[in-house]
């Protein structure tokens, strides 16, 4: 029996989301130099909240990367990078150090302040990955910094009829649990692949945000509210609308995509640079706290 169609007829209440909007991105520069779609955080998609930014960098022309992201700050959020191929070395002002690898990610809470170097750990070869931001509620934002890194064989995978998901974050309806857990917006990670035609559901909270990215193949929504029914193709972000299951089908190729869900804040939101806050006033503090090297003291400055 087909999973996907067991559960969605077993499951009477369950409203398969639909999608809001279709988004490509466009290039961007960023870093000291490396070549990279911006899909949220752009004039075409400024945000869907809690998410800030999704930035993919995919290259194997070393020229694109190689120069990195020499050290900079973060204030007000959190930054999660997926690698999907090719590693990344990271530095951070907390005191960690380590190397991201394919299938691997990072979970960085910057909170009141993390300065961080992010550069890539290789000469040549392909360099593929994905970082999002996902923002903090206004009572987070000056907590204490936090760091999380997990190689792929610390993330779950889970088989199922068609479909081999791997379990970043969050859990899915069948019990498995990713390795990142108790984060504040409750998010829900998964990297699924499915076999050519292959359908697939999951439960997604009905008041969950949720954006999906499609790595390889295509895939088509059921339901799906936008004029081009030929469904959300290959480096394309969906954002979802309203509902509580995610149903997606595969197309004749097999396809590969990244789903992310998390609880939004609908706060004010201020944005600078590398600075998210709520106000103005909190941005240009974040400026004045770096240039002044007070970044990293601001949370003990707040209890
Ligand atoms: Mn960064």
């Amino acid at each position: 029996m087909n999973t996907a169609e067991h559960s969605t007829v077993n499951a009477a209440a369950a409203r398969a989301r639909g999608v809001d909007a279709v988004v490509a991105g466009q290039p961007a520069m960023d870093g000291a130099g490396v070549k990279l779609t911006r899909i949220i955080g752009s004039p075409e998609l400024n945000r869907a909240d809690p998410f800030l930014l999704f930035d993919v960098f995919e290259s194997d022309q070393p020229g694109d990367y190689i120069a990195g992201f020499p050290p900079h700050p973060h204030r007000g959020f959190e930054t999660v990078t997926y690698m999907l191929a090719g590693k990344m070395e990271h530095q951070d002002s907390v005191g960690n150090r380590g190397v991201i690898e394919t299938g691997g990610v990072q979970w960085m809470t910057a909170a009141s302040g993390i300065i961080h170097s992010e550069m890539p750990k290789q000469q040549d070869g392909l360099l593929r990955g994905v970082q999002l931001w996902v923002n903090l509620p206004a009572r987070l934002k000056m907590s204490a910094p936090g760091y999380r890194e997990f190689a792929a064989n610390a993330i779950p995978a889970e088989q199922r009829a068609g479909a081999r998901l791997r379990v970043v974050a969050g859990q899915t309806v069948t019990g498995v649990k990713g390795p990142v857990q108790g984060v504040v917006t409750d998010p829900l990670f998964l990297d699924v692949e499915l076999e050519p035609n292959a359908r697939f559901a999951e439960a997604l909270p009905a008041g969950h945000r949720a954006i999906l990215y499609v790595v390889a193949g295509a895939i088509s929504i059921p339901g799906q509210a936008i004029a081009d029914q030929t469904g959300v193709a290959a480096r394309q972000l969906a954002v979802l609308g309203p509902g509580d299951e995610l149903a997606v089908r595969a197309g004749p190729d097999s396809a590969r995509f990244l789903l992310v869900a998390a609880r939004p804040l609908g706060e004010p939101i201020a944005r600078g640079g590398p600075f998210v806050m709520n106000t103005r006033e909190e941005i240009k503090q974040a400026f004045d706290d770096y240039k002044a090297g007070r970044l990293l003291s601001a949370s003990a400055t707040q209890e």
